[in-house]
C-alpha cells in the first residue's frame, strides 16, 4: 500500500471516529468510502470504528460490482449503495452515512426537509428528499437512494438514516452534520407550529450560491500523479 492510499484510508476512519463524537452517529452504524482511483475504500462492517486499522479497510473495484474485495474483514452492508453511487456520479468523490438522530426520525415520519433553513440549499434542491424504504443491505435500497440523490448531494432514507455525498470526505462529512443540524431545527420549529418555508425564486438563488461555500477545498483522494511543472506564480491583484 503506497502512502497516498494510507492516507486515504486513514480519512476514513478519521471521518468514521468523527461522526461519532459529532454526535451524528453512535456504534457501529453507518459507513464511509472514497472515490480512490478506479476503487473504493469503504469501513467493514459491523467493527466498532475505535478498532480500525488502515488495513481494514476494504477495498473493490468500481465498476465490477463488488466482486473484487481485497482485504481480510467483510465490507460494509451497505457496499451496494457506496458502490452505485460513484457508478452514477462522477460528481462524487466521498459518501457519508449516517444514523443521526434528529434526521432519522424525519426519515421515521417519512418527511422531507423542506426548507425551513437556507442550509437546506446544500442538499442541491429546495427540499431534502427522502428515499423509499428498503431492507437495509439491499440493491433495491440502493437503487432507491440513487432515485432520491437525483441531482442532490444528500437524501434521508426511510425509517432508517442519511446519505450525504461530496467531491471529498471533508465535504460529505460537513454535509452530514448539516442535514442533522437542519433536521434538529425543522422538528423545533414543528413543536411550536411548523415555521415558515423560504419560497423557491429564494432558494434557487441560494443554490446558485452555495456552489462556493462550504469545505469544498481538495478534490478526493487519489493515486498520485507526477507532479504538474512548476510555473511561477503570478502576482495576487490584492
Ligand atoms: P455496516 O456496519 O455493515 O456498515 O452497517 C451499518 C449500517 O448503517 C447499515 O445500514
Ligand atoms: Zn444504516
Amino acid at each position: 500500500m503506497d502512502k497516498t492510499e494510507l492516507a486515504a484510508r486513514k480519512s476514513i476512519i478519521q471521518a468514521a471516529l468523527s461522526m461519532n463524537s459529532m454526535g451524528i452517529n453512535q456504534g457501529t452504524s453507518g459507513n464511509v468510502s472514497v472515490r480512490y482511483g478506479n476503487r473504493m475504500l469503504i469501513t467493514p462492517s459491523g467493527v466498532p470504528y475505535e478498532e480500525l486499522d488502515p488495513k481494514d479497510i476494504c477495498a473493490s473495484e468500481i465498476t465490477k460490482d463488488g466482486k473484487t474485495w481485497q482485504g481480510d474483514l467483510a465490507p460494509s452492508s451497505e457496499w451496494r449503495f457506496h458502490l452505485d453511487i460513484y457508478k452514477a456520479r462522477p460528481d462524487v468523490g466521498a459518501v457519508v452515512h449516517t444514523h443521526s438522530m434528529y434526521a432519522t426520525v424525519m426519515a421515521i415520519c417519512g418527511k422531507p426537509i423542506p426548507a425551513v433553513h437556507y442550509m437546506v440549499a446544500a442538499s442541491g434542491g429546495t427540499e431534502i428528499r427522502v428515499a423509499k424504504y428498503a431492507t437495509y443491505g439491499t440493491e433495491q435500497l440502493s437503487k432507491n437512494a440513487l432515485e432520491a440523490l437525483e441531482g442532490r448531494t444528500c437524501c434521508l432514507l426511510k425509517n432508517h438514516g442519511v446519505i450525504a455525498t461530496g467531491p471529498n470526505i471533508k465535504r460529505a462529512l460537513w454535509l452530514a452534520s448539516e442535514v442533522e443540524t437542519v433536521a434538529r431545527q425543522y422538528h423545533l420549529a414543528l413543536t411550536i407550529g411548523g415555521g415558515d418555508i423560504i419560497p423557491d425564486d429564494e432558494m434557487n438563488r441560494i443554490i446558485a450560491k452555495f456552489k462556493a461555500y462550504g469545505p469544498l477545498a481538495k478534490p478526493a483522494a487519489a493515486p498520485l500523479k507526477k507532479p504538474a511543472k512548476r510555473t511561477k506564480a503570478k502576482k495576487s491583484p490584492f
